[in-house]
């Protein structure tokens, strides 16, 4: 039996904590296998960092990779020591020498593939072998050392589980696994015994911290049995799993395609709900009494307004279409008591034309602004126009006209080179030990910002020449969400489009964005800073109704109102004002019952 374990900066971040590892491996190296990837001591990378930025602020790629690998090497032959101090035959080998071949891209490597020869010959004569993470070597002629990127040897160490047919991997950190939430700021997070990898990749702003995103991918393409758990205690951890693998080939180890797979459902019906008073309590009210009639709703998206008042625009499964109406129907006279006629009649409009959710799916799409703008210059080169968009970490949605969908598949699964899922009728198949909860974890983002562009002509191309516009100035965009509305301007619809990015960023966004509003003569763009993102993850919602419902009434409660939503299948995220950030995460952590007794120990 073949272990990969990876230990972290911290858990060998002095000569003490590496002894103490050693001890740790030695246990376990009695009666099995065991694959070592260590990270560099302590802070050791950022400080090799800040030596290079006292030479030049802009030090050419390949240099740091130089001297970033360095950091590693260090622990590995410190490491290899300890254990034959032990009496633990061991050797230490870099990524070279093991033969992790990546691309020849410096500092952001992608692995393609792992020599497995000379680490089994060693394994063979029953030693440890002890690989630095985070590094490889290129395939050119040069074999140039290469970095995978900060945070990489979780990556490395699960691509080497996945190159071994190791029987797991595990990754030992300096906290006991992985917490629902945030414990600086809910102190009553708890940890979690199990976690799939699709709900991870979907909490990476509470997650990347503890586990690389791109680690998580290669888990869950190879179906390798992942543990997150604490160098200091014997304590279980955190399995995360994934749903049995199709085991693909060993070459071109890491994806390098961004996207993993195109989705649609045809089983889809619209419905909306136009102009309700923008107050607390309106999306609480109408999807708890969806909720109570056991109505499952799938996409629910909540853009921008105007004059105090939103649309919620959501969808069902078709069956459910006059049931859902009705139930809208009957609510809308509580929503709008004491309400401003002169902000319009709210309203309930049911989708009439059929409609389909065509989806892009993956983790390659964290952190490349490229993808979605690829995917409505694709969907707009072939004339669809996009009903509805709704995006989360690792998706895109659009509903388009259930007549277009053939045609945007087609032309999506060229453009990305991937294959095309029927998820109408399917359920998830996760080799999980347990039922999935419908809520897993949640997490706050409050580095956002949001933005949008009011009447944009409603034809297809514009959401492709925004996002592209961003896209090319290497912009990040989380969140995108188009909702129902529509305006008549001079006699052509325009719709508003609305997305958040990273802070810091979105000053510039307003620029490049205002510069094109004027020359496409599209209506006002409004930069918002002070806002926040609540995200609440978890596979089972998709079998459970009243999720959403659950999420939105802990905010009314809570007095807090609804910015914005868009949800993915296994996720709903809502935007809300800056300072209610922290008591919205608070409230719905406790809503949904994940707060423990206990206090779950994490070091500062
Ligand atoms: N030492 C590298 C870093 O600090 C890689 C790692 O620790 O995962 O980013
Ligand atoms: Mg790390």
């Amino acid at each position: 039996m073949l272990i990969v374990q990876k230990y972290g900066g911290t858990s060998v971040g002095s000569v003490e904590r590496i002894k103490a590892v050693a001890q740790r491996i030695a246990k376990t190296a009695s009666d099995r296998s065991i694959v070592v990837v260590v990270s560099a001591m302590g802070k050791t990378t950022d400080t090799l960092v800040k030596l290079a930025n006292e030479i030049s602020s802009n030090s050419c790629r390949r240099e740091m990779d130089m001297l970033l690998s360095t950091g590693e090497q260090v622990t590995i032959a410190l490491m290899s020591m300890a254990l034959q101090e032990l009496g633990v035959p061991a050797i230490s080998l870099t990524g070279a020498q093991v033969g992790i071949v990546t691309e020849a891209q410096h500092s952001r490597a992608r692995i393609l593939h792992i020599q497995t020869e000379r680490i089994e010959e060693h394994l063979q004569l029953g030693e440890v072998v002890v690989v630095a993470g985070f590094q490889g070597i290129s395939q050119t002629p040069h074999q140039e050392i290469t970095t995978l990127g900060r945070g990489g040897s979780d990556t490395s160490a699960v691509a080497l589980a996945a190159a071994l047919q190791a029987e797991r991997c595990e990754i030992y950190t300096d906290v006991p696994g992985i917490l629902t939430t945030d414990p600086r700021i809910v102190p009553e997070a708890q940890l979690m015994s199990e976690i799939t990898c699709d709900e991870m990749l979907e909490l990476a702003s509470l997650g990347a911290k503890v586990l690389h995103p791109r680690a998580v991918e290669i888990a869950r393409n190879y179906g390798i049995p992942l543990v997150v758990l604490s160098s200091w205690s014997d304590a279980p951890g955190t399995r995360v799993v994934s749903a049995i693998p199709k085991r693909p080939a060993l070459q071109d180890l890491e994806l390098t395609k961004p996207v993993d797979a195109i989705e649609y459902d045809t089983n889809q019906a619209g419905i909306s709900m136009l102009r309700v008073p923008d107050r607390p309590g309106v999306a609480a009210k109408l999807f708890s009494s969806i909720a109570l009639q056991k109505i499952d709703v799938d996409l629910i998206i909540q853009s921008i307004h105007e004059s105090n008042t939103n649309d919620i625009a959501f969808t069902v499964r078709k069956d459910a279409l006059k049931q859902v109406a009705a139930v809208a129907d009957a609510i809308l006279p509580a929503l709008i008591k004491n309400y401003d006629p002169s902000l319009g009649e709210p309203e309930v409009k049911t989708e009439e034309r059929p409609i389909a959710k065509v989806s892009l799916v993956g983790a390659g799409m964290i952190g490349r602004p490229r993808v979605a703008a690829k995917m409505f210059e694709t969907l707009a080169a072939a004339g669809i126009n996009m009903i509805m968009i709704s995006t989360s970490e690792v998706k895109v949605s659009c509903i388009v006209d259930a007549e277009d969908c053939e045609k945007a598949i087609n032309s999506l699964s060229l453009a990305f080179d991937v294959n095309v899922a029927d998820i109408s009728m399917s359920s998830a198949d996760l080799e999980l030990g347990e039922v999935p909860p419908p809520v897993r974890g949640v997490a706050l983002d409050i580095n956002q910002a949001r933005l949008a562009v009011r009447q944009v002509p409603d034809r297809p191309g514009i959401a492709a020449k925004i996002f592209g516009l961003l896209a090319q100035q290497n912009i990040s965009v989380d969140m995108i969400i188009q909702s129902q509305r529509c305006h008549s301007v001079n006699g052509s619809l325009t719709r508003d489009v609305a997305f958040t990015v990273s802070q810091p960023e979105g000053e510039a966004t307003y620029q490049i964005l205002a510069n094109a509003a004027a020359k496409f003569g599209w209506g006002e763009v409004v930069l918002e800073s002070g806002i926040a993102k609540v995200s609440v993850v978890g596979s089972g919602m998709i079998s459970h109704s009243g999720i959403a419902a659950q999420m939105f009434e802990a905010l009314a409660v809570s007095q807090i109102n609804i910015l914005m939503i868009a949800t993915s299948e296994i996720k709903i995220s809502c935007v809300v004002k800056e300072e209610h950030g922290v008591k919205a995460l608070q409230a719905i952590h406790k809503a949904f019952g994940l707060s423990g007794n206990g206090v779950v120990k994490v070091p500062a």
